[in-house]
């Protein structure tokens, strides 16, 4: 039995959402999906209401998903003009620049008008038009926001490449989307280095049309290469534009955005979102999860290049009213107290972080955290990953003071805004568990070769979500077969997540990892997190990877890439002491069969280790590595297959 921790009952009572108003919600979200989902939309303004509320159908090979089909709406409106008449003077975007010896900014509702309008009309002035695409390439600055609802605004689709991203991946983007316009800055502070993005994207745009135009955002004022013709001045044309550009009345379904995977599994792959749909679920996700209320001070410490930055940076947030940080930094610069710095100065009071963070912070001691006055957090919440019960009972404790409750929230980025989480004053958490389905959410556990449904508690098996939410992708760009065959080829029926999960006998939902994360050592079915968490558990390990391998004996054996704590030597004893340590914590079947020292882990850019990659170094397969362009750092996959550890 796990620990649980309930929320206090002053929390509870000020919730929007408890356990008995949950219970009631979702029982009428399942039973009456058109109603619920029609009273839903009315936190949006439309300019026609949708009378058509839910029509999908998920017979393969005529997957369509379409929600509010009728209705018409403008979502740059939404997120802006609709809210001036109450809150045109309350900040609507804090500015956290990487430097803390830099001033904040703070940026009202009728200045982020005022930005996005002129940045509209410099997108018009352009010759963009409704449905064309428009890629952003920019770090963490206000530009990103006002040029994804400058977009929104004239009815472009957006596309943003996360700024960390290489020139062959931005390239790869821009054409894959055809974009006609790429946006740009001169070059990007981070934790105190200096990412050249103009002249990435000079080098990115050699392999791409020449008649894409390069709009480029003065941020550091560095000189770059300028092509005459081709690359514009941004901060100059929006200063002479004009303030005012009228919100373009769109259809719900007209797509939002184009945003990629981050590649962990596979090529990544356009995931495209709607307009309506899209922001009445990110709207309310972003409200209830985090029991947002009116005048909270909000930080999601994503990057606007992932899906989380989309939903709960800047729409979720904005849809609502919010004051929305955004924080160009890094959590580690200066020092690893920046992020508990920044909630005590701009009094935070819900903060969203990844378990990759959280363990990296958790790695430098208490000091940090409990040096600063986080007196404002109300509610923390996580993402990405599972998260190991050691980083969560941290989080908890130090970060949290026992205080907030934690919303695990597991979704992806096909589906728009969460699945699962916890709700702050509803549920009793877990540590490490993504607890209950989100309102109109259908999870069903498979079993994995069958498909069958799986109704006994507790259990295991693959998660899979039956019929639709207003959040969901509606196709991959400009591949709608690869969007039915990644999504509903494999169990027919249902939308498959590719996520494995646990329900316990209380019938919560545990997020176990990536189906291929599986391993069967021997017969027994295990998810390689579950080895990982042991591991990083024992002193001496910062970080682990486990995936499987082919083993004679056992069918497959378990192969562990291990990276120590700075100060501590590799050695073969210490091979067997931590072979000793997994079989006391899980059990003999769990021993590692390998294990390599890795100095470091191939990573994606948003943090995630990237497993296929090293199951092809333990198979001794390095010919067929697959897409690498999304790695954060490529040297490390030479070095862990030079040193890959002997099959013996
Ligand atoms: P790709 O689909 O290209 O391989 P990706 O799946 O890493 O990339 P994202 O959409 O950013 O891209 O990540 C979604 C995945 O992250 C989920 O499918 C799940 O594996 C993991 N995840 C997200 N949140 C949680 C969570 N709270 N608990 C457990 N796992 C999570
Ligand atoms: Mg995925």
């Amino acid at each position: 039995m796990s620990d649980t921790y309930p929320p206090s009952s002053d929390f509870v009572s000020g919730a929007h959402v408890d356990a008995a108003r949950y219970d009631e919600m979702y029982a009428r979200s399942l039973s009456d999906p058109d109603g619920f989902w029609a009273d839903q939309a009315q936190r949006l303004d439309w300019m026609a209401r949708p009378t058509k509320i839910k029509n999908t159908c998920f017979e393969f090979g005529k997957v369509d998903i379409k929600w509010y089909e009728d209705g018409v709406l403008n979502v740059a409106y939404n997120c802006i003009d609709r809210h001036l008449k109450t809150r045109a003077n309350q900040t609507a975007i804090i500015f956290e620049p990487d430097n803390p010896e830099d001033p904040a900014q703070h940026i009202t509702y009728a200045e982020l008008y005022d930005k996005v309008n002129r940045m509209a009309n410099v997108l018009l002035s352009q010759g963009v038009m409704r449905g064309d695409r428009v890629v952003i390439y920019l770090p963490m600055i206000p530009e990103a926001a006002y040029a994804m609802l400058a977009c929104a605004r004239i009815g472009a689709i957006h596309s943003i490449v996360f700024a960390g991203f290489s020139p062959d991946a931005l390239a790869n983007r821009i054409n894959d989307c055809g974009a006609k316009i790429v946006i740009t800055a001169d070059t990007a502070p981070r934790g105190g280095r200096k990412t050249a993005l103009k002249s990435n994207t000079d080098a990115a745009l050699l392999h791409c049309s020449d008649k894409v135009r390069c709009l480029v955002v003065k941020h550091t004022g560095d000189q770059t290469s300028w092509i005459q013709g081709r690359d514009v001045d941004l901060n100059y044309l929006m200063e002479h534009a004009a303030p005012d550009c009228p919100p373009r009345p769109m259809n719900a379904e007209d797509p939002l955005f184009i945003l990629y995977t981050s590649g962990s599994t596979g090529k990544p792959k356009g995931v495209v979102h709607s307009s309506g749909g899209y922001l009445v679920y990110a709207a309310m996700t972003m409200e209830i999860s985090f029991d947002y209320h009116e005048g909270d001070v909000y930080w999601c410490t994503a990057d606007v290049g992932w899906v989380t930055g989309h939903s709960y940076i800047v729409y979720g947030p904005l849809a609502n009213g919010a004051t929305t940080l955004m924080f160009e930094g890094v959590p580690t610069y200066p020092d690893a107290s920046r992020f508990w710095q920044v909630c005590e100065k701009h009094k935070v009071n819900q903060f969203y972080t990844a378990p990759t963070a959280i363990r990296a912070l958790m790695g430098q001691g208490d000091d940090f955290v409990t040096g600063c006055d986080l007196s404002s957090l109300k509610v923390l919440g996580t993402v990405g990953e599972p998260i190991n019960p050691e980083a969560w009972n941290w989080y908890n404790d130090k970060v949290g003071q026992g205080r907030c409750p934690i919303v695990d929230t597991w979704w992806q980025t096909e589906t728009g805004g969460h699945l699962m989480t916890p709700l702050p004053g509803a549920h009793a958490t877990k540590p490490g568990a993504a607890m209950k389905p989100f309102f109109g959410v259908k999870p069903v556990v498979l079993e994995p070769t069958s498909g069958e449904i799986i109704e006994d508690r507790p259990t295991e098996g693959v998660l899979a979500i039956a019929d639709s939410w207003p959040g969901q992708m509606r196709t991959v760009w400009g591949d709608h077969e690869r969007f039915e065959q990644t999504y509903f080829q494999q169990y027919k029926g249902y939308y498959f997540s590719g996520d494995g999960c646990r329900v316990d006998a209380d019938g919560d939902y545990w997020i176990t990892g990536r189906v291929d994360d599986v391993i069967n050592v021997s017969g027994h079915r295990m998810g390689t997190a579950e080895v990982e968490s042991a591991l990083v558990a024992h002193a001496k390990v910062a970080e682990a990877a486990v995936v499987g391998y082919p083993h004679p004996v056992k069918g497959q054996g378990i192969y562990c890439y291990i990276t120590l704590m700075n100060e501590v030597e590799p050695s073969e004893e210490l091979k067997k002491e931590l072979r000793t340590w997994v079989r006391t914590e899980i059990g003999p079947i769990a021993s590692p069969d390998l294990i390599q020292w890795a100095p470091g882990l191939p990573k994606t850019r948003s943090g995630k280790i990237m497993r296929r990659i090293l199951r092809k170094i333990a198979e001794n397969d390095f010919g067929a590595l697959g897409d690498t362009s999304t790695l954060a750092d490529p040297s490390v996959v030479d070095d862990l297959i030079e040193n890959r550890a002997n099959k013996g």
